[in-house]
């Protein structure tokens, strides 16, 4: 049955690459199914929203007059039923079914047994997929498996067409409008789920000082009034960011704004704008001038520190200039507008520092055109649950400021000026989330159908998100990701600035376990105060533990603030990178030190701990037992472990698609290290990478013998229900079966079955 289900999906997915034309596509889908499947009949209908009706737009088997005539309303005959339900009709005698409805001309009378499946994609159902058969007999359960299995393939052709549709029909008004008005829609990878509508905003492409002309202006006293008028709003905003990134993240110190406000407060910098305006200048012109100057001054400076104060200078003429021009535009409420601007940040290259010298609370998603799911800007978009969308090629050259923009996560697809029923499908969309958003996660226990439990645990990197772990029921923090509390300053965070947000962490966890990850950078997450040279391939280079034990002092200052924030709590420290023995010993060695130091000063702090270490290079599995001599436990980071294993950056979108952890051989891999935690009850094995959060890998993770799973707190509900459905034999035979294939789809497929053998949906 697998290898007829990849059959199928590898002839539809042929199908779709050699036509363009989609009722073909559709005519030559029905025909594989019909044949691979063995049936007499096999019907696409298509739901057309303008119309409220199905469409019968492919056939094998029936009357191919009746393609684009026959319409049936929601709920009319089997077809209509399945629609309207959501739920598939399998019946030996289609006449004995209420809702059977003779179609004349049909040629339908020969056929008795009825299969009609919805096509659902992300919870919208776009049409209906029917098997008819001559014989008096249902289908079987696995025929009905084969096709839900391609069913959402379909049902995403379907989507992806009615959008063409859509950007094929002429616009109202002049060619020119409609050329600006075309719709776009661009894919890209899913990297926080949600959906999010707004206004795109352009971020760093335009560079706005280049469209100034240096001009001359009559009237200097007119122009100092908005210049002064303009300062004024620019610091009243940098305030009000300031304040609000603070509400949002605590871990914030006031100091990216700080800097803004300094800098709006310079005399020296100030007047120099005033004097170029007392000269004749344009507020712009002046502006210019002052930023190309300083710019110069700033670039012969050696430091990396500084030349990052140029961008933050850069930063605040940019947000003064943009007042100014609104002003202009006789937009004088400026500030209303951006209050109230549900912006969608559209960039290049987004680095997890960018993200913070942002307006964070008013960003309504992002769409980037670098980036995979994993990059740490998608983990950080997840932390500050926005939506966002990597690796959507082309947009910057589709989009423009203030356009209308869709992102559905779910999808992976980016609309860029929307149609109107495009628009109003989402805004339903939205307001069905809404609701979800308010259900109370039941809390049941995290147990497997025989009652073995496995630890559900939260992966978080800011104070903030300590409050879904109870609503998602998460068991404490699996992996706080410290980094980020490093990458929002402007310098390192001192000890005690640490020791407050680890304190925090403690207080809000009530107990439960908090496994806190001393410094993980290099690679993309570089720290500007640091100093890092410039590295080939940063990903192979300097990161992890190798820059701890680079910086001692770096390192030394947080074990102290971590043992002291631990003092009453159950604290796991996990060192990140590690590749050798030597450097989890050396690193022992470091906080021994600071442990004994800690004591000879009579300051309260963590006795009881435990080390551990992540398990993300391939070197280290294969030096387990020699590893398990000097730490407690382990914890598998799946995203770097699979970019070591399979040569996959996990953060280019070229490669995404062999970034697969459901590959068997990865699989193998995790039997192969959980064997050694056999016969080893004084050592623990977690896994905490994103791998932890799929709900398709989580029957394989039980059934390798993991027994504790750290994942984005969001995601502890759905990975328990797939935990709570399975027994830990049926995993183990799940497992045994997917290390013996030879590609993910299989695997993929394999628990997938087994999905809707439980009556769990797939998505
Ligand atoms: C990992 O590599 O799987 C992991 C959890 O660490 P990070 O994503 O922070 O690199
Ligand atoms: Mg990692």
């Amino acid at each position: 049955m697998l290898s007829k289900v990849l059959t199928i999906l590898r002839k539809i997915s042929k199908i779709i690459a050699e036509n363009d034309d989609q009722a073909m596509v559709l005519d030559e889908i029905v025909k594989v199914l019909a044949k691979n499947l063995d049936t007499d009949v096999c019907s696409i209908y298509v739901y057309d929203d303008e119309k409220s009706c199905l469409n019968l737009s492919a056939t094998y088997g029936l009357n191919r007059e009746l393609i684009g005539k026959l319409r049936l309303k929601p709920g009319e005959g089997i077809t209509g039923a399945a629609f309207k339900t959501g739920e598939m009709i399998n019946v030996a005698d289609a006449e004995a079914h209420p809702k059977f409805r003779f179609v004349k001309n049909s040629g339908e009378e020969k056929y008795k047994s009825f299969l009609s499946i919805p096509l659902t994609v992300s919870g919208r159902c776009v049409g209906v997929l029917n098997l008819q058969k001559i014989s008096e007999v249902p289908f079987t359960p696995s025929i009905a498996d084969v096709v839900r299995s391609v069913c959402t393939q379909i049902a995403n052709l379907i989507i992806s067409s009615k959008m063409l549709k859509v950007l094929a029909e002429p616009d109202q008004g002049n060619a020119e409008l409609s050329k600006v008005r075309k719709q776009v829609v661009i894919r890209g990878v899913s990297a926080n789920g949600g959906i999010a509508m707004g206004t795109a905003v352009i971020y760093a492409k335009h560079d706005y000082f280049a469209d100034i002309r240096i001009e001359k202006e009559a009237h200097p006293a007119k122009e100092l009034l908005l210049f002064e008028h303009a300062l004024k709003i620019a610091k009243k905003e940098t305030a009000d960011l300031s304040r609000k990134a603070l509400s949002l993240i605590s871990e914030a110190d006031a100091s990216i704004f700080d800097v803004h406000q300094l800098f709006l407060d310079d005399r020296t910098l100030i007047e120099g704008v005033r004097q170029r305006i007392n000269e004749g200048y344009t507020v712009e012109s002046a502006i210019k001038l002052l930023n190309d100057d300083y710019q110069q001054r700033f670039s012969r400076l050696q430091e990396q520190i500084f030349r990052e104060k140029a961008m933050d200078l850069k930063d605040v003429l940019l947000r003064i200039l943009k007042i100014i021009m609104s002003i202009r535009s006789g937009d004088a409420s400026s500030e209303e507008i951006v209050a109230d601007a549900r912006q969608i940040v559209f960039t290049g290259e987004l680095l997890p520092s960018d993200l913070f010298r942002m307006p964070i609370d008013r960003i309504k998603g992002i769409v980037c055109e670098k980036g995979g799911a994993t990059a740490h800007v998608a983990i950080l978009a997840k932390a500050l649950n926005i939506p966002a969308i990597l690796g959507a090629k082309d947009t910057m050259s589709n989009v423009r400021e203030n356009d209308e923009v869709i992102l559905d996560c779910h999808a992976e697809n980016v609309y860029i000026r929307p149609a109107e029923n495009v628009k109003s499908h989402f805004k339903d969309l939205i307001q069905l989330s809404a609701k979800e958003s308010e259900t109370d996660y039941s809390n049941e226990p995290s147990v497997t159908a025989d009652g073995k439990e496995i630890f559900l645990r939260g992966n978080i990197s800011l104070i903030s998100e300590t409050s879904l772990l109870e609503k998602y029921g998460a068991r404490g923090i699996g992996l706080y990701r410290t980094e980020f509390l490093f990458m929002i300053r402007e310098y390192m965070p001192s000890e005690d600035a640490q020791y407050q947000v680890y304190s925090k962490i403690f207080k809000e966890v009530k107990g439960e376990e908090v496994t806190i990850r001393v410094l993980d950078i290099g690679a993309d997450k570089p720290l500007p105060y640091l100093n890092f040279s410039k590295e080939d391939n940063p990903v192979l280079g300097l990161r992890g533990i190798r820059v701890l034990l680079a910086n001692r002092d770096l390192m030394k200052n947080q074990l102290r603030a971590i043992l002291r924030a631990g003092v009453n709590g159950s604290l796991r420290i996990l060192f990140p990178m590690i590749s050798c023995v030597s450097e989890i010993i050396e690193a022992k060695k470091i906080l021994a030190e600071v442990e004994t130091e800690l004591h000879a000063k009579d300051i309260p702090h963590s006795g009881n701990y435990k080390v551990g270490m992540m398990l993300e290079v391939p070197a280290a599995i294969f030096a387990l037992d020699d590893f398990l001599e000097h730490v407690d436990y382990m914890s598998i980071g799946t995203n770097d472990l699979l970019q070591y294993t399979f040569a996959v950056d996990r953060g280019n979108e070229l490669v995404s698609g062999l970034f697969n952890p459901l590959h068997p051989s990865f699989l193998r891999m995790l039997k192969f290290i959980t064997k050694s935690f056999i016969g080893r009850p004084d050592k623990s094995l977690a896994m905490c990478g994103e791998m932890s959060a799929n709900i398709y890998a989580a029957p394989y993770l039980v059934g390798a013998g993991i027994r504790e799973l750290s994942m984005a707190p969001k995601s502890v509900p759905s990975v328990r229900k797939v935990i709570r459905a399975f027994t830990v034999a049926e995993c183990e035979n799940l497992l045994e079966k997917a290390v013996s294939l030879q590609n993910p789809e299989a695997a993929e497929w394999l628990v997938k079955e087994a999905f809707s053998r439980k009556g769990l949906k797939s998505v």
